[in-house]
Protein backbone atom coordinates (compact mmCIF):
# COMPACT_ATOMS: atom_id res chain seq x y z
CA UNK A 1 0.00 0.00 0.00
CA UNK A 2 0.91 3.49 -1.53
CA UNK A 3 2.00 6.25 1.19
CA UNK A 4 1.86 9.36 -0.37
CA UNK A 5 2.38 12.81 1.25
CA UNK A 6 -0.28 15.23 2.25
CA UNK A 7 0.50 18.41 0.22
CA UNK A 8 -1.71 20.36 2.96
CA UNK A 9 -0.16 18.48 6.34
CA UNK A 10 3.09 17.48 4.80
CA UNK A 11 2.05 14.19 6.53
CA UNK A 12 1.44 10.57 5.64
CA UNK A 13 -1.45 9.35 4.21
CA UNK A 14 -2.14 5.78 2.91
CA UNK A 15 -3.83 4.23 -0.69
CA UNK A 16 -4.78 1.51 -1.96
CA UNK A 17 -2.49 -0.38 -4.29
CA UNK A 18 -5.58 0.12 -7.16
CA UNK A 19 -6.29 3.53 -6.51
CA UNK A 20 -7.19 5.43 -9.54
CA UNK A 21 -6.57 8.52 -11.39
CA UNK A 22 -8.98 11.38 -9.38
CA UNK A 23 -9.94 9.30 -6.96
CA UNK A 24 -10.70 11.44 -3.74
CA UNK A 25 -9.64 10.53 -0.55
CA UNK A 26 -9.75 12.34 3.17
CA UNK A 27 -6.71 12.70 4.97
CA UNK A 28 -8.15 11.93 8.43
CA UNK A 29 -4.93 14.09 10.63
CA UNK A 30 -6.16 17.07 8.97
CA UNK A 31 -9.01 16.87 7.35
CA UNK A 32 -8.19 18.08 3.67
CA UNK A 33 -9.86 16.57 0.78
CA UNK A 34 -7.19 15.30 -1.74
CA UNK A 35 -7.41 13.85 -5.38
CA UNK A 36 -4.69 11.10 -6.92
CA UNK A 37 -3.41 12.02 -9.88
CA UNK A 38 -0.26 10.48 -11.59
CA UNK A 39 2.43 12.66 -12.70
CA UNK A 40 5.87 11.72 -13.87
CA UNK A 41 4.68 7.73 -13.42
CA UNK A 42 4.34 8.42 -10.44
CA UNK A 43 1.37 9.08 -8.00
CA UNK A 44 1.02 11.70 -5.99
CA UNK A 45 -2.36 13.41 -4.37
CA UNK A 46 -2.99 17.30 -4.92
CA UNK A 47 -5.70 19.24 -2.77
CA UNK A 48 -8.81 18.39 -4.44
CA UNK A 49 -11.06 22.02 -5.16
CA UNK A 50 -13.55 22.36 -2.97
CA UNK A 51 -16.68 25.05 -4.36
CA UNK A 52 -16.60 27.98 -2.65
CA UNK A 53 -13.33 27.77 -0.30
CA UNK A 54 -10.57 29.50 -0.92
CA UNK A 55 -7.33 27.79 -0.11
CA UNK A 56 -4.88 30.28 -1.27
CA UNK A 57 -1.77 30.09 -2.97
ZN1 LIG B 1 -3.03 16.14 5.71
Amino acid sequence: MPELKCPVCHGVLKVPDDALDGELFEHEECGAQLELITSNGSKVLKLAEEVGEDWGE
